[in-house]
């Protein structure tokens, strides 16, 4: 069959190349085997790290197109194809993108021969990775197809809207329900949104569970409100119709073309993703409208994760502990210091650990800085107990530190390590973290008793106090938390509840320190309700450890 078409030249081929590549997203070649020529359409110069869309030399040539892992699996193809041994090509590997990433492909040839003599090989090269234009579960143009129209469109986007869904907890979906299960929601929740689509709108599927609706329709961002409302009643509907066999939501992102005048395409689909992904961090099943600082303000926080990954990385550096005295309200001596976490840098000066600490718990870093700050804060308590043996040192410790690390035996290793007195240690524990009782918290708790190692329950009367979990975590101390102490010192009723709640602690025989003292009148209140510690500006704000030697500790 080779043989009937010997009577067209490579140049023939070359011009037909020359008249389809326009029409065409895939590419057309022609591999010249006896003059070692090659000729490609000239788009996938714009795509591939070729030469040109004709050189010769085509072994050689190919070390700089083709993935190198790749190039020995097709010369062998080619060199069965030179010496006759085989009619048709056809191989899946990967060029070289114009950036130098591998982009897989599906290359197809026929080889033309001319009196038995191999001549040469005309095919096609498609793209089998990405480029999906069109999705056939949806029913609904893709991403590149979303693109291309916004390319072509831009000029008229200095009004109208994107309207960015997302279907909360697909994946789950997906698992309970299976796969064909979630194929089917995202048709029915791809009919939800075309119902409510306005006709001069298009509507695409922008990835997995996410589908975007443009409008060039001079449309105002509350009628995008309005039109991700309409979306849900349509979604709640086809949920009661279904008879509930899966109830989902749907939570969307509003970007208002004022917020990308002068952006690619690129930053439009970071935009709207980052618009989509507030709304469902603010609890899914409602709609957020992007807004710049917001934006700027989560960039500056990922630029801080960055600073705080290569500070843990850099042996810590720009990390310190601060130390704030706890006071024993009965002697009014010192009775110890809170270790708190600081972190300096060049590019934001000193952070606030309420900015810092969130995030280092978010990536987890949290376990080795709390680590290290375990560490530091025992150095530290060592050098005061020189002067002062009874001096408590009380760290901080998340509950993240708690759940995903083994945090028991680093305190047990640290405090064996700085040989210090375990029951001068003081571990501080936030309710939030650990509402419900857990095994590894209680394990925790015993490991700490055995070893006269003291625990207290930080941030109490914040979030759901719950006096249940005193029994199970059996707390030595309890830290009243600076909110619930300045209600206290102006409300009557309040200063009643707390006065009550201290009460009750002593008869479990459970300490109380109160947080956030900041004035004598103050702390001339807080001593009516005879709390066991007092902790506060009043008394001395958190300082480096040189500085509290001098105030606290030499002083004495
Ligand atoms: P926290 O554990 O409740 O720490 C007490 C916070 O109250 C400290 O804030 C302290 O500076 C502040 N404070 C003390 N006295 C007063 C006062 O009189 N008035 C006012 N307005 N505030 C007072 P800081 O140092 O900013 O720390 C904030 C939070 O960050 C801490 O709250 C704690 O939850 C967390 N944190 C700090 N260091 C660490 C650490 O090493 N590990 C962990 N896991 N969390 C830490
Ligand atoms: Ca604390
Ligand atoms: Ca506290």
């Amino acid at each position: 069959m080779s043989e009937k078409y010997a009577g067209i030249s490579v140049q023939q081929i070359c011009d037909v190349i020359d008249m389809l590549y326009p029409c065409m997203d895939d590419y057309v070649y022609v591999y010249d085997l006896e003059n070692d020529y090659y000729y490609i359409s000239p788009s996938a110069v714009k795509r591939f790290a070729l030469p040109g869309a004709e050189f010769n030399n085509v072994v050689e040539n190919h070390t700089l197109f083709v993935y190198p892992d790749d190039l020995g699996e097709l010369q062998k193809d080619l060199d069965e194809i030179a010496g006759g041994r085989k009619d048709f090509h056809n191989l899946q590997y990967r060029w070289l993108s114009r950036d130098r990433k591998p982009i897989w492909i599906n290359c197809r040839g026929t080889v033309i021969k001319e009196n038995g003599r191999v001549h040469y090989m005309i095919g096609c090269i498609n793209e089998i990775g990405t480029r999906q234009k069109a999705d056939n579960i949806s029913g609904l143009l893709g991403l590149s197809s979303l693109k291309a129209y916004f390319e072509e469109n831009f000029y008229m986007m200095n009004s109208g809207y994107i309207l960015r869904f997302g279907i909360d907890d697909f994946k789950a979906i997906n698992e309970k329900l299976g796969i064909e299960y979630g194929d089917m929601l995202l048709r029915k929740t791809a009919d939800c949104i075309s119902s409510c689509l306005y006709s001069d709108q298009n509507l695409y599927r922008a990835m997995a569970d996410e589908f975007l609706i443009l409008d060039f329709g001079a449309r105002s961002v509350e009628e995008a409100l309005e039109q991700y409302v309409n979306v849900r009643y349509a979604i709640d509907r086809f949920v009661e119709d279904s008879h509930y066999e899966a109830v989902f939501t749907i939570s969307g992102g509003i970007l208002s073309s004022d917020a990308y005048k002068n952006c690619t395409f690129n930053d439009v689909m970071k935009f709207s993703e980052f618009a989509l992904s507030e709304a469902k961090r603010d609890g899914k099943n409602r709609c957020w409208i992007f807004n710049y600082p917001a934006y700027e303000k989560f960039l500056k926080n990922r630029r801080l994760i960055q600073l705080l990954r290569k500070a843990v990385n850099n042996d810590f550096e720009g990390f310190e502990a601060y130390l704030q005295p706890l006071f024993d309200t009965k002697t009014g001596k010192l009775y110890g210091a809170e270790s708190l976490m600081r972190f300096h840098t060049e590019e934001f000066g000193t952070v606030p650990p309420g900015v810092f600490i969130p995030l280092l718990e978010e990536t987890c870093l949290i376990i080795p800085v709390g680590k290290w700050m375990l560490h530091k804060s025992l150095e530290l308590c060592t050098k005061i107990h020189k002067t002062n043996p009874d001096f408590k040192i009380s760290i901080n410790i998340s509950y993240i530190q708690v759940l995903k690390s083994n945090i028991i035996s680093e305190i047990l290793s640290a405090v064996s390590d700085y040989n210090i007195i375990p029951s001068t240690v003081i571990i501080e524990l936030t309710e939030s973290g650990i509402l419900t009782p857990d095994s590894r918290v209680s394990k925790l708790r015993s490991r700490m008793k055995e070893q006269d190692i003291s625990l207290a329950l930080d941030d109490f009367g914040t979030g759901y106090s719950n006096f249940h979990y005193f029994n199970d975590l059996k707390p030595d101390i309890i830290k009243i938390d600076r909110s619930f102490t300045v209600k206290a010192i102006e409300n009557d009723y309040e200063f009643n509840l707390l006065q009550l709640m201290i009460n009750m602690a002593h008869s479990m025989e459970l300490r109380v320190c109160v947080e956030g003292v900041e004035t004598i009148a103050e702390l001339e209140r807080i001593k009516q309700l005879n709390p066991d510690y007092c902790q506060g500006y009043y008394f001395g704000r958190p300082c480096p450890f040189d500085e509290f030697m001098k105030l606290f500790v030499n002083e004495q």
